[in-house]
């Protein structure tokens, strides 16, 4: 086995063993290209790229920095994102948020949608390449994230189906949307201490957390002045902490919305909510 060696390192520092293979997977696949089949093929490392996986699997497992920070990419739907210290690092559960706006979508002509907290841009870009008739605007508080959705979009392409600009919630937003969806900070902060590591220190502190004691903070803000940006027949999907589902619903019933409706994930935990104008 290839990555015995690399593997080890990361169980000596309590690392389970599911974790060590598939980030040395994924290690050897964004730093040389390689796939488990080209091993099975034969392939060997060479010494130098030994030396840049050793470098990349120390600094991981001393300091618990999440490899996509140290790698500078992750995935989602499959595409290779950037991502930096100034970005939330994209979580599978967001992959059904996006499916759920997808499959929303695609009976409506021109379908415009506001993506709020936009990180690394992962969600419009996302929407725009899988639908070709999605218009987006993009918005987040931290001008370095925007920095960072922009290298996306113009990688991938999108640059003209996604404005991107920097606006605290609806600060800067002036049009009305057939969507806005968002994945916004829902961590009290009164839980970092809880956290691990890899979330505690490394993720943005403000893609991360709320003042208030149940997480609730930017929904209540999105959802109290959302009906001025969205379409008669608009809708917002937001994805959800665990937990958080009955107290969001509460909230959208309490500013009119109806058909409030949740979308397990894996773990059959309430991730995403949507709810119509
Ligand atoms: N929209 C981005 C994502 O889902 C960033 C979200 C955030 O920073 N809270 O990954």
């Amino acid at each position: 086995m290839y990555g015995s060696f690399f593997i080890q390192q990361y169980l000596d520092k309590g690392f389970e063993l599911y974790e060590a293979q598939s980030e040395i997977d994924f290690a050897v696949d964004i730093l040389f290209g390689y796939n488990a089949k080209d091993f099975i093929l034969g392939k060997e490392l060479t010494g130098e790229e030994k030396e840049k996986l050793q470098s990349v699997v120390s600094e991981r497992v001393n300091t618990h920095r999440p490899l996509q920070q140290i790698l500078g990419f992750a995935y989602v739907f499959g595409r290779k994102f950037i991502v930096n210290e100034n970005t939330l690092i994209p979580r599978p559960e967001t992959e059904i948020l996006v499916d759920e706006v997808i499959k929303y979508v695609k009976n409506i002509p021109n379908p415009q949608i506001l993506d709020i907290g936009t990180g690394t841009g992962c969600i419009p870009v996302t929407l725009t390449l899988e639908n070709k008739n999605i218009i987006a605007d993009s918005v987040d508080i931290s001008t370095k994230a925007i920095e960072t959705a922009l290298k996306n979009s113009e990688y991938y392409k999108v640059s003209d189906r996604v404005n991107i600009f920097n606006s605290d919630i609806f600060e800067n937003v002036q049009k009305k949307y057939d969507v806005i969806v968002s994945n916004p900070p829902y961590i009290p902060l009164s839980e970092k201490p809880n956290l691990q590591i890899e979330v505690r220190d490394f993720d943005p502190y403000n893609a991360l957390f709320t003042s208030d004691k149940d997480g609730i903070e930017f929904y209540e803000k999105i959802i109290a002045s959302a009906n001025k940006y969205l379409k008669e027949t608009g809708r917002i999907y937001f994805e959800l902490g665990k937990g958080q589902f009955e107290l969001v619903k509460n909230i959208f019933e309490k500013y009119g919305y109806k058909n409030i409706t949740s979308i397990k994930d894996l773990n059959n935990i309430d991730r995403i909510i949507m709810a119509c104008l």
